[in-house]
């Protein structure tokens, strides 16, 4: 069954469009990486499925009763909360049932590594300890939809290995969408890719399906990533592509 349908979603800034006509659906208890280069509209899209931002065009069907949980790329938080405090406003705000708000923040935070931290102001925290928190708000309510933008981008490779471990186990209950500009980030949690370029989708599939549709003159074009800027014409590339977390997408 669907728990999100996406249909002609269209955000324009002034005149500009960030998201152009974008459609697609996830199904229950699947994982789903929107990826794209700066820019390409992932934040927005995001943002707009969370209900925090409204579309301009289209038409988003999720079921809010069901709960839906943002992570924000850069997650803000109150410094003089502790982690306990924060996530129990959290809580409170996405409608725990009162009686349940201590224990399933303690669970939570357990839940994300935080449980030695719980008291702690999130004030002090290091960049790995607030992304663990921005994830426990994100799921104290225990959300069917979990929309994560950039969820590891920000982290070292240990962080990131621990949380893409703590969010591969969130997916036995969670339909998850997460947005990330690193293809092996998105690989390694899922094979459901949707490729966002300047507003677009311009592909969905597997890595292997969007390649086997391409015919080598066709995959050239390359967007920069922290990581390398290069531009392949040949899909006999493809190897060094994966290797330094570069993307080609088709030419429009
Ligand atoms: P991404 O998350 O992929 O980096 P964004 O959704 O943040 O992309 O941005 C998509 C486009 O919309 C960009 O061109 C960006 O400059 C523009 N944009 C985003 N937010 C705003 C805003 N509040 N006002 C005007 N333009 C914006």
């Amino acid at each position: 069954m669907s728990l999100l349908e996406v249909k002609e979603l269209t955000k324009s800034y002034n005149g500009t469009l960030a998201v152009d006509h974008v459609s697609f659906t996830l199904e229950e208890r699947t994982a789903t990486a929107l990826i794209g280069p700066n820019g390409s509209g992932k934040t927005t899209t995001l943002s707009m499925i969370a209900g925090l931002l409204k579309e301009s065009e289209g038409s988003i069907h999720r079921d809010f009763k069901s709960g839906i949980g943002f992570l924000p790329q850069y997650p803000q938080f109150f410094p003089w909360l502790s982690a306990l405090e924060f996530t129990e406003m959290a809580a409170q705000i996405s409608g725990v049932d009162g009686k349940k708000v201590r224990q399933q923040s303690i669970r939570t935070l357990e839940f994300v590594g935080l449980g030695s931290a719980v008291n702690k102001k999130t004030g002090t925290f290091s960049g790995g300890m607030r992304q663990r928190l921005g994830l426990a708000q994100a799921i104290v309510h225990q959300p069917k939809l979990l929309l994560l933008d950039e969820p590891v981008s920000a982290l070292d490779p240990t962080g990131r290995r621990e949380i893409m471990d703590l969010l591969k186990s969130l997916q036995q209950d969670a339909t998850i969408l997460y947005s990330t500009h690193i293809l092996n980030d998105a690989e390694e949690m899922t094979d459901q890719l949707l490729f966002l370029k300047e507003g677009k989708l311009v592909e969905q599939g597997s890595l292997s399906e969007v390649k086997s549709r391409y015919a080598e003159p066709q995959i050239r074009l390359l967007f920069e990533t922290e990581q390398a800027a290069v531009l392949f014409e040949s899909r006999k590339l493809w190897p060094m592509q994966r290797d330094r977390n570069v993307i080609a997408l088709p030419i429009s």
